[in-house]
């Protein structure tokens, strides 16, 4: 668990109950979930400290974002590196150092400016989402994505889509244009992700 807010932590609890799985948080995120009170299976790892489990070297790693100790995640098995971003508000340099080398990326694609700009949230709320600790818009994602690319990302997904103020179009288009001005052949797929679908299975 990344973090705690609501869209994260809400279903964790039936989650472990259903699959009899883990949960894996930091200690300040585990004190400021109410969704994680008397949660069973409850494994704590330490901010920018790998651990492992089972065959998957997992790296949580620190990101600006308006909760109480918000990281990102990502998972290597052998030669292979997944590297999961959404929530933050901003790029910082060890984002990008953690992230670099990833073979499969899902990364946010939260808001799109002037969708934001026009949508029907309250003008507090919109600052919150741009501001630096709220969501990346396509743009700031689209330049981390440009900073991400090299020959073995063979995939990204866009996540975390606001559906009130963003435009599966605009982020798929900006992205596909960040993929084909690395390279005309490059073997980048992407994928969209969906609140209420599941998004394509990929194997590797
Ligand atoms: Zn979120
Ligand atoms: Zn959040």
């Amino acid at each position: 668990m990344t973090h705690e807010h609501a869209d994260h932590a809400q279903g964790i609890k039936s989650i472990t109950r259903l699959y009899g799985l883990p949960c894996y948080t930091n200690e300040k995120t585990r004190k400021a979930s109410k969704f994680l009170d008397k949660a069973d299976n409850l494994v704590e790892f330490q901010t920018n400290e790998p651990f492992q489990v089972r065959d998957f070297r997992i790296l949580p790693f620190s990101v600006p974002h308006d909760a109480a100790d918000t990281v990102c995640f990502t998972l290597q098995v052998e030669e292979w590196k997944v590297g999961i971003v959404t929530d933050l508000g901003m790029v910082v340099p060890t984002v990008i150092e953690a992230l670099k080398g990833s073979n499969v990326l899902v990364l946010e694609f939260n808001h799109d400016l002037e969708l934001l700009e026009k949508g029907p949230y309250h003008t507090s709320l919109k600052e919150r989402i741009r501001g630096q600790y709220g969501h990346l818009s396509n743009h700031d994602s689209t330049l981390l994505l440009k900073q991400l690319l090299h020959p073995g990302l063979y995939h990204v997904y866009l996540a975390h889509l606001s559906q009130a103020n963003n435009s599966y179009e605009i982020a798929h288009l900006m992205a596909s244009h960040a993929i084909r001005e690395f390279s005309q052949d490059a073997v980048t797929s992407l994928h969209l992700t969906w609140q209420n679908y599941i998004s394509p299975v990929i194997t590797v």
